[in-house]
């Protein structure tokens, strides 16, 4: 077992487990209701489906990740052949949260393996269902000295966090993703930090503001809005924004039927404390659909929340819940004047059908990553790299871009021995005026 070095021994141990995921993926979607009511097709749709796939791709594409890669060398160097060579790190740790228990931490061990890195993984405490599939997974496939997993909490992470590592991949939030860079910095570790933020939601007057509705819904209500790339909240034109709230409510009606709390497609909040932050979110006098709550079943009612006063919680934290505040503007001062508050998000999205002003906002404002005309939907593609900016995170995964984070990329020239030019030895008497001449043209 040779996984730094044997491509073909990785390509084997990730067959291996492709393998162990397809025939555990009922057991993971039970977990996934277990811990949370997760919706089956939720499951399917936005954690085994996206694994698997992550996971075929990698294996067919992994030769050609993990080969040498030639460059054009440089002629002051002639002759020579350049090439980049890709190393493992050597040990990584992944530490993932509990929204997407089972993608956010198969997801990265996938590309750490892929990239001939040994992990230790520890995954969220509050799903304990999905842990226990995602231990018995692991020890079916791999040898502990190449894949581990370590249950626990803050405690154990940060005990993990104490040893030193060659690679630190964290999804979560960005207050411990601060203590996790911290840890790092002791070692000069380099890290990924997948961190959330507040993603603002453009509507203008040009949107086909039925399907816009539709789609904000979606990507809003899905995972009872624990999503870190769900829309936080919606900015609309004004003219239109009575327009907008009501194709809002009839696609929420759409989705859940009259009462949503008997909709077997609705999930659930995680635990009590989330259940009593987000509670202690709405303001009943600004709820102008849903609303409602009950603590014994963690559920929370697809709610919108008109106009909020900015200075309420609900506008200063990140919500992570399926409450969806909508917002007024009338001009780009509006928008910059609303979105400027808040660090960089770690996602975007814009609906319009004027193509200049979709263009204006994706190159105005920073962010990790987004659509136009659509919410949620870039995560899926495994040839874009996700991952976000500033606060709402440092680095990128996904496909190739999995791979190319957990691994060192040495550039190496390989020179000739047939052929010595001295012009660069010294003595450099009498060879400066060539050198420059030589020097002008490259
Ligand atoms: P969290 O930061 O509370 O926990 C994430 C992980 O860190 C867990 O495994 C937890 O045990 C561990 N942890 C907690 N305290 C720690 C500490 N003091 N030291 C070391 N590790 C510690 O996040 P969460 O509640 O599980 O997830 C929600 C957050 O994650 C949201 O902010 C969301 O936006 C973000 N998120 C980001 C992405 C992304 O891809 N960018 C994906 C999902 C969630």
């Amino acid at each position: 077992m040779d996984f730094k070095t044997d491509i073909g021994y990785r390509r084997k141990i990730l067959t291996k487990l492709l393998d162990a995921v397809m025939r555990r993926e009922a057991d993971v979607i039970e977990a996934l209701q277990l811990d949370f009511g997760k919706p089956p097709f939720e499951s399917v749709l936005t954690e085994t489906s996206l694994v698997i796939s992550e996971l075929k791709d990698t294996i067919r594409k992994i030769h050609y990740r993990a080969r040498q890669k030639s460059v054009f060398p440089n002629l002051l160097n002639f002759p020579s052949r350049d090439y980049i060579y890709p190393e493992p790190y050597g040990k990584v740790l992944i530490i993932a949260p509990w929204n997407y228990p089972f993608l956010l931490a198969m997801t990265p061990l996938i590309s750490a393996v892929s990239a001939g890195n040994s992990v230790v993984l520890k995954p969220s405490e509050h799903t304990p269902s999905v842990t226990a599939i995602i231990e018995i997974i692991i020890s079916e496939v791999f040898d502990p000295v190449h894949v581990e997993v370590f249950k626990g909490g803050a405690e154990v992470a940060e005990k993990l966090l104490q040893r030193r590592w060659d690679y630190i991949f964290f999804t979560g939030s960005t207050r411990v993703g601060k203590i996790v860079a911290k840890a790092a910095a002791e070692h000069l570790t380099p890290v990924t930090l997948e961190l959330g933020g507040k993603n603002p939601c453009i509507v203008d007057e040009t949107a086909n503001l039925a399907l816009a509705a539709k789609r904000i819904a979606w990507g809003k209500f899905m995972n009872a809005g624990q999503t870190c790339i769900a829309p936080d909240y919606v900015l609309v034109k004004s003219p239109v924004k009575t327009e907008f709230i009501g194709h809002l409510k009839k696609a929420i009606k759409a989705m859940y039927g009259e009462n949503p709390k008997h909709s077997p497609d609705f999930a659930r909040i995680i635990n009590d404390s989330q259940f009593r932050r987000l509670t202690g979110l709405i303001d009943t006098t600004k709820v102008v659909h849903g609303g409602s709550f009950d603590l014994e079943t963690h559920y929370i009612a697809p709610t919108i929340i008109d106009n909020p006063a900015m200075e309420s919680g609900i506008m200063a934290e990140e919500i992570f819940g399926p409450l969806l505040p909508i917002l007024a503007y009338d001009s780009d001062a509006d928008l910059q004047n609303t979105i400027g508050r808040y660090e960089k998000p770690l996602s975007l999205y814009v609906f319009t059908s004027q193509k200049r002003f979709a263009e204006k906002i994706i190159s105005e404002y920073s962010f990790g990553g987004g659509c136009i005309n659509d919410t949620v939907v870039h995560f899926s593609n495994k040839k874009l790299p996700f991952g976000g900016v500033g606060y709402s995170g440092v680095g990128r995964y996904h496909g190739k871009f999995g791979f190319e984070t957990f691994s060192h990329y040495k550039g190496i020239v390989r020179k000739a021995t047939w052929l010595d030019i001295t012009l660069r030895y010294a003595p450099y008497e009498k060879k400066f005026s060539l050198i420059k001449k030589i020097l002008k043209w490259f």
